[in-house]
């Protein structure tokens, strides 16, 4: 193996990854004086953070009444009731400090009339314990919540002296022998330089792994790279099989058309020109929710009625609305389907597929942001020196099903979570143990085998047929059949893996490279994912199951945990959290409110 010379860094903290949850995070940490690193293989402004728009949930009570026990209870409902009740109750109790303080950061909140942030309405946010009408519980800048937040993150920890490593990617973890964190190899894509980054903390926030699926709204950047690095070092990932569809994706680039389309009149149909939605869904027909018109889209798919050259998409059509509306009501829409469909709106339908919108599962944590990595004789051990947040975490707040505007919120709140944590258990007087060299060249051979990989699949046509694999068989429609056909396909698609090829030996700028370490974190993701779909026998929340359509609380509200190791995976459970952090008589939500029930909106 050729030598590889590193540069080590020693910090207190080191953060993997600028979104959201990893700025909020590193900003914490720098200001209380940690020595802070943040490695970020995009630059932060552009990780996917930037791209959401819609808003982001805290109770502040601005347009109406509001309480945390009522977000709570909506979110731990939205979960379908996989959640962990103390995280869920951290994370609505929260919130609206962290959105405060979010204000007091810059973030230029949209506001109303008398100058308080404004609230905008959001699915499945409601008042009295979901009894009571809707609730105005999102807070906004414009459409442009993500924007917004990442720019002002990014300005405040550079304010408290946190050092940015940016096109820095983040290779593999560090564990010491008695099973600690101390730190992570990176390689600096611009000039081919190696780093150690020795640190008493390594925070994950590496965001989704929605690109192992052919069709996601996300970037391609969201790889799922944590999960990836947390398998390798033989930890947990946990709830996998829990993934969010929106139902319209645009066909190939998967860019989000939002669900305002179909309200202002736009409908699907089918290659034989049928509205098909009026037959699933004789009543709300194309605005049926989410999870049902994904549904119900990939049906037709199977059954052989879906449009274009493979028969694998759908149209939504818009061209019957009159042009003026369409300009004036979606301008945004009109445009995509231009860049990304060579569509107009206004003549043509747009190609759409329902698209991997969110991951719930990743690394399980508990509601401090610490790494859990379940025993049989400790379900929430803790693995010291490793922490998670925002999607590449599982809190858990989101369980089986995430609400909207609950993602931008938990990375806030869990950024700032890690971040006080960190203070606690962080004495920066101390130095940071030595990493023995061993351990890094560890890292390094495994880089160099994948450098150097010249087997006879190129990385773009394994990650296509995973993606389709995927795509076909652990997307929206699942069932015993075809689960169990795709845990085979998955097995035998991860194991080629050792048939990699990679063209490109450089290490300046090699994307080939870069892509390949990116597919070999997007496969145990992907591998997690269908394993634990077909194993659980029930449907709850987005794991909707042909073969099982009810949800069995006495035999499933458990969390999934999944360690894989090559293409294998040993799948164990582990208890969902009941009780919630505060006390009934002290303040803390009603406990009879949150017992199970059927989940209808
Ligand atoms: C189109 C779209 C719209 C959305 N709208 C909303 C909304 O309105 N409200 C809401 O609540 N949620 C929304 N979501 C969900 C939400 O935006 C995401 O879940 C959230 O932004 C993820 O943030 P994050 O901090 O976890 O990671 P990301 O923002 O994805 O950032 C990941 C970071 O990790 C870094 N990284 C990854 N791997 C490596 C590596 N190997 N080495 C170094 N660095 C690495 C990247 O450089 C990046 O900085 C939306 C999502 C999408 C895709």
């Amino acid at each position: 193996m050729a030598a590889y010379e590193y540069e080590t860094h020693n910090y207190d903290v080191v953060v993997v990854g600028a979104g959201g949850s990893g700025l909020r995070a590193t900003l914490g940490m720098a200001e209380q004086g940690l020595r802070t690193a943040c490695v970020t293989k995009v630059f932060p402004t552009r990780s996917h953070t930037v791209a959401a728009q819609g808003g982001i949930a805290a109770s502040l009570g601005n347009m109406g009444p509001d309480s945390w026990q009522w977000h709570m209870y909506d979110t731990i409902k939205g979960s379908d009731w996989l959640g962990d009740n103390d995280a869920m109750e951290y994370l609505a109790r929260e919130a609206p400090k962290a959105v405060y303080e979010l204000e007091h950061y810059g973030v230029p909140f949209s506001r109303t009339e008398e100058g308080k942030i404004y609230q905008r309405p959001f699915g499945g946010h409601t008042t009295e314990y979901g009894e009571g009408p809707p609730v105005q519980r999102t807070c906004a800048a414009a459409d442009r919540t993500g924007h917004a937040i990442l720019h002002t993150l990014y300005g405040q920890s550079l304010k408290h002296n946190a050092e940015f490593y940016i096109e820095y990617f983040a290779i593999d973890l560090i564990m010491s022998d008695d099973g600690q964190c101390q730190g992570v190899v990176c390689w600096k894509l611009d000039d081919g330089t190696m780093h150690v980054f020795n640190a008493k903390m390594v925070v994950l926030a590496t965001g989704g792994y929605g690109r192992a699926f052919f069709s996601a709204t996300s970037a391609h950047t969201c790889t799922g790279d944590g999960g990836g690095m947390v398998a390798r070092a033989g930890l947990a990932l946990q709830d996998m099989e829990f993934v969010q569809f929106h139902p319209t994706g645009i066909y190939g680039s998967g860019c989000l058309i939002t669900e305002g389309a179909r309200g202002e009149g736009g409908y699907l149909t089918n290659s034989e020109g049928e509205r098909f939605m009026e037959r699933y869904a004789p009543t709300y027909k194309d605005l049926a929710s989410r999870d049902v018109v994904s549904r119900c889209m990939t049906m037709e798919i199977r059954e052989g009625r879906g449009v274009g050259e493979h028969k694998d998409h759908i149209f939504l059509n818009l061209s019957h609305l009159p042009p003026e509306a369409l300009h004036e009501r979606l301008p945004g829409i009109s445009e995509s389907a231009k860049i990304f469909a060579g569509v107009d709106v206004t003549k043509e339908p747009i190609p759409v597929l329902p698209t991997v919108h969110y991951n719930m599962g990743g690394i399980p944590t508990n509601y401090h942001g610490e790494v859990i990595n379940p025993a049989a004789d400790n379900p929430d051990a803790i693995v010291p020196g490793l922490m998670a947040v925002g999607e590449a975490g599982s809190a858990s707040v989101h369980g089986a099903n995430r609400l909207g505007s609950n993602s931008l919120i938990d990375l806030v709140v869990f950024g700032r979570a890690a971040a006080i944590r960190a203070g606690q258990i962080i004495d920066p007087e101390t130095e940071n143990r030595a990493i023995p060299k061993a351990k890094i060249d560890a890292v390094f051979e495994r880089f160099d085998k994948i450098r150097y990989a010249d087997g006879g699949t190129p990385t773009a046509e394994l990650r296509l047929e995973m993606q389709r694999t995927m795509q076909s068989d652990a997307a929206v429609f699942r069932t015993d059949k075809t689960l169990a056909e795709g845990v085979e396909k998955m097995t035998a698609v991860a194991a080629k893996l050792d048939d990699i090829k990679v063209t490109d030996r450089s290490l300046v700028w090699n994307s080939d490279l870069m892509e390949t370490l990116e597919l070999e974190n997007l496969m145990p993701n992907a591998l997690a994912t269908i394993v634990g779909a077909e194993a659980r026998k029930e449907s709850r929340g987005a794991h909707a199951h042909e073969d099982y359509p009810d949800r069995d609380d006495k035999t499933w509200r458990k969390h999934s945990i999944m360690h894989v190791d090559g293409n294998k995976v040993d799948l164990t459970f582990r208890p969902v959290h009941m009780d919630p952090l505060t006390p009934e008589d002290q303040g803390g939500i009603n406990l009879k409110k949150i017992a199970p029930k059927k989940r209808v909106y």
